[in-house]
């Protein structure tokens, strides 16, 4: 008897008959394998829109990375209580598939903590990182690991990291883990779980650690201007180093968290320059995910910033201008979405917010 062919999420059963002598003897195999994709490597461009990303096309010296992704699509980014969501909702759609009020991080709008790719990507065996060049308790990171009703809850969300689910933070933030009201020090507990906790980049490429918690700065790291450019592709090549050692697989997401801040800031060249830096990043990953072949790479915005406008330009001069919206505020235009690697072509189209993190989940082949 040929057993019943299940359909196991993205599994694949293989049926092997095997004849021996006269008699035959059918036996069913069942080898679960894994789907195409082992790693994802999500980059979070914070309020990156097209003009953001055309803008650093237009002015780069080099093509831009991203420029070459064979997919693209767009990303809805409204929030539970606000046509324009701000990084935390927009962070928590991402991460946890949930839209929530602006504000909140991991929660539900009633907030009820929902779970976050990382945790879930951890739980099956999977090993898991996050990156950022604001501080690591900041609203975009903190939506992948904690769970808190208010964004700003530094010293809170900073413990949510105990919870051991990311094998791999590297940021800013030492003074939420060991300057804090409440005089704890986390970096003992952090410690204490198997975590090698550095304070330099230096440090944290020598550290052959597999848990790795890299506090680069009190709260920000600089703007890649003044000093922090490379500084992500350094922090991503680590990451990939580490997490890659995991057979089960790895996901990574890498935030350029300032793109959003020169977009507050109504700054082209701040723009412009953490695009470019956090492009040199993506150029790791995809070099690595070219000779890995199993990785998928997604590169996406949590909101567009400033209301960022291109009114003129030279292509050949590498010269664009851009205008912005009276306070350099948030808007509620699609994002896009660039994606490369196995898997890369589901991407492409209009999404919601609340897509990547389903249709990571059945990439992955792993459930909630
Ligand atoms: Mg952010
Ligand atoms: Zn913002």
């Amino acid at each position: 008897m040929i057993g019943k062919i299940k359909s196991v999420s993205a599994a694949v059963l293989l049926v092997v008959f095997i004849s021996t002598g006269c008699s035959v003897k059918e036996a069913v195999k069942t080898e679960i394998t894994r789907p195409a994709v082992k790693n994802i490597i999500l980059f979070i461009g914070d309020g990156m829109g097209t003009a953001q990303v055309y803008a650093a096309m237009s002015v780069s010296k080099n093509p831009l990375v991203i420029e070459s992704f064979p997919y693209t699509g767009f990303s809805k980014t409204w929030s539970a209580n606000n046509y324009v969501t701000d990084s935390g909702a927009g962070g928590t759609a991402i991460a946890c598939g949930v839209k929530t009020k602006n504000g909140m991080i991991g929660t539900t709008p009633d907030s009820a903590a929902v779970t976050s790719i990382t945790e879930i990507a951890h739980k099956n065996g999977l090993a898991t990182g996050i990156l950022s060049t604001s501080h690591i308790t900041h609203a975009t990171p903190a939506s992948f690991v904690a769970h808190n009703s208010g964004r700003s809850n530094y010293e809170d969300i900073a413990n949510d990291f105990l919870n051991g689910t990311v094998d791999v933070f590297i940021g800013g933030g030492e003074d939420y883990f060991r300057n804090r009201e409440d005089n704890k020090d986390l970096t003992v507990n952090l410690k204490e779980m198997g975590y090698d906790v550095v304070y330099n980049l230096e440090d944290l490429k020598n550290s052959g650690s597999a848990k790795l918690a890299g506090l680069l700065a009190k709260k920000d790291l600089p703007k890649a201007s003044e000093g922090r450019s490379g500084m992500l592709a350094e922090m991503t090549r680590k990451a990939i180093e580490t997490l890659s050692r995991d057979e089960d697989g790895f996901f990574l997401m890498v935030e350029g968290s300032m793109i959003d801040w020169g977009g507050h800031a109504r700054n082209f060249d701040y723009i412009v320059s953490e695009v470019i830096d956090m492009d040199e990043a993506v150029g790791v990953a995809r070099e690595f995910a070219e000779k890995n072949g199993e990785t998928l790479i997604v590169i996406t915005a949590d909101h567009e910033t400033g209301g960022m406008y291109l009114s003129g330009g030279n292509i050949s001069r590498k010269t664009a201008t851009a205008g912005f919206n009276e306070k350099g505020d948030h808007t509620g235009i699609m994002v896009p979405i660039f994606s490369y690697g196995p898997g890369a072509e589901k991407f492409s189209g209009i999404h919601d917010n609340t897509f990547f993190m389903s249709q990571f989940l059945e990439l992955l082949g792993v459930e909630k």
